[in-house]
């Protein structure tokens, strides 16, 4: 709603999408229930995942705004059980929104304007794995400390508030950047590592269902920007502060 009324045509601008997760009693799940399990597979959906939480299973979906929860749902449930042997009661519980998955892939983020500070998700932050919580109290704290330093310097807020979450866009945009993902490992999570230690056989099998799972997002145009901005950080050292609102 803040954002909305600093910049009332922004939503209308970007991609939206739905995500949800059902919470369901476990009649027998082989899934390690140590790990977060994620698939990428393009008739599943845009973000698919699973894992376990106090004795429940958690079944969750990400895929564009307008499209219906209990049919992805379904899907997924479908999907695990006849391919892992998943067999789950029916859902007791579910909770979900809808999310802005492109500003930080593309370095599009929404500090706001004058005294108003946006910070975490509505900004735009968000991990490449959907994790939108460390962002989001990463930002918070240093809208906080702005706010105090703009105080001692007798300086705008934004500018302050643009200066230091830099280190946050960084950070979080790395995430998507092409060239650090194949150089250097801007996530804890090793997608590399973990390929490695897998048969050439399986190493092939993974990277061609990830070549048929990227071209659902080809509609969002977001390619051809990752490239820039990445190409940008290589050179430069940084992200374009221009492509900010
Ligand atoms: C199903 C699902 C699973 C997720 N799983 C994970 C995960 O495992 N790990 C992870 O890191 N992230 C996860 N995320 C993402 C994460 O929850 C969000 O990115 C994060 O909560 C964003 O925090 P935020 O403070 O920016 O916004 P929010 O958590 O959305 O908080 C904004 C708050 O502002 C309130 N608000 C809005 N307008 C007004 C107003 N006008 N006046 C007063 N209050 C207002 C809202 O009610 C809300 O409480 C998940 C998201 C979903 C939907």
């Amino acid at each position: 709603m803040v954002r909305r009324s600093v910049y009332p045509e922004y939503d209308e601008g970007i991609p939206w999408f739905m995500v949800g997760q059902k919470f369901q009693r476990i009649i027998e799940c082989p899934l390690d229930e140590e790990y977060f399990h994620f698939w990428f597979h393009p008739e599943l959906g845009h973000y698919t995942w699973s894992h376990a939480r106090d004795g429940r299973q958690i079944v969750g979906v990400g895929f564009p705004a307008g499209g219906d929860i209990d049919v992805y749902h379904k899907r997924v449930e479908t999907y695990l059980h006849e391919k892992h042997g998943v067999r789950l009661e029916p859902p007791d519980d579910r909770e979900g929104c809808a999310h802005n998955f492109g500003p930080s892939v593309i370095n599009r983020y929404v500090f706001g304007k004058g005294n108003v500070l946006i910070t975490g998700q509505a900004a735009g932050f968000f991990n490449v794995l959907a994790e939108g919580m460390s962002c989001a109290l990463h930002s918070g704290a240093i809208a906080g400390e702005s706010v105090i330093d703009a105080i001692h310097r007798n300086r705008p807020v934004q500018e302050v508030y643009r200066r230091h979450t830099v280190s946050e866009v960084n950070r979080c945009t790395d995430q998507w950047n092409i060239f650090k993902i194949i150089f250097v490992n801007p996530h804890e999570a090793d997608f590399k590592a973990a390929l490695r230690k897998l048969g050439i056989g399986k190493q092939a099998a993974v990277l061609k269902d990830l070549a048929k799972f990227l071209p659902i997002y080809g509609r969002f145009n977001w390619g051809r920007q990752i490239l820039s901005q990445s190409l940008r950080r290589a050179i430069t050292g940084k992200y374009s502060k221009d492509r900010w609102l």
